[in-house]
């Protein structure tokens, strides 16, 4: 079940909806080559954030299928998804449990040194070490203790110590200040390379770099092409 992965990625005749007869995704399709950036843009409530929540497998089609690598995701365990698929959250989640814990998450046996410099390739360094505890704070239910920019930090320092075959960043607006986007935007880089990324931007800045922009519309990709050509 742990094959090495090479990183495809494809949304096959998907059909979605979060309440019954609510239709959000109809044939949705998407191919994404391995090692590939893909940035999704368009509307709000088109259905960008919810094409991230199928390919992470926190919900399931209604008919079609998403596949990585030719395999249905349904297929693969969860073990096998955490450490092969990164993703920062737009409304991110962390789990009870103390800092260190949520940046280590499913690498068990990252060293102390690993996590911090993790935490410090995407600038959240400083900002833990003036939390209560550091590095053993306790986040609170959910993170409840941290603001949405920190939890984000964490989810970046998360991904960067995973090192995944695919990266997925659902960007969020507003809640990181303009000198820690400097450097968020140099991890967003750092993570896009080398593997395959789906990316909701917002900043022109990470949009520019994606070989393919979609725009979505209502549960549709309605344009697609590079900076150049859109
Ligand atoms: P934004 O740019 O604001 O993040 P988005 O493109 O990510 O928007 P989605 O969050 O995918 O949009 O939402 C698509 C549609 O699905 C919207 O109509 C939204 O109201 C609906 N929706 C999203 N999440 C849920 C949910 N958990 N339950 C029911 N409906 C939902
Ligand atoms: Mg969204």
């Amino acid at each position: 079940n742990y094959e090495p992965l090479i990183g495809d990625v494809e949304f096959s005749h998907v059909d979605f909806e979060y309440l019954e007869g609510e239709r959000i995704l109809t044939d949705f399709n998407l191919k994404i080559k391995a090692g590939q950036t893909v940035a999704l843009v368009g509307e709000t409530g088109s259905g960008k954030s919810t094409v991230v929540n199928l390919l992470c497998r926190f919900y399931q089609p209604l008919a079609g299928q998403v596949l990585i690598d030719g395999k249905d995701v349904r297929e693969r365990s969860l073990g096998w998804l955490h450490s092969n698929l990164g993703y920062v959250l737009q409304s991110p989640h962390l789990f009870s449990g103390t800092v260190k814990d949520n940046i280590r998450y499913g690498k068990l046996d990252a060293s102390d040194e690993q996590i911090e410099d993790a935490a410090k390739m995407v600038d959240a360094h400083e900002f833990i070490l003036r939390l209560e505890k550091g590095y053993d704070t306790d986040v609170g239910e959910g993170g409840s203790r941290l603001s949405t920019g920190q939890k984000q930090l964490i989810s970046f320092a998360r991904a960067v110590l995973a090192d995944p075959r695919i990266f997925v960043l659902d960007e969020a607006t507003a809640s990181i200040d303009t000198e820690t986007e400097q450097v968020i935007q140099y991890a967003i880089e750092y993570l896009m390379k080398g593997r395959t990324s789906f990316i909701i931007a917002h900043r022109l800045s990470t949009i520019v770099n994606a070989d393919l922009i979609l725009v979505m519309k209502k549960g549709k990709i309605v344009e697609q092409g590079t900076h150049g050509e859109l």
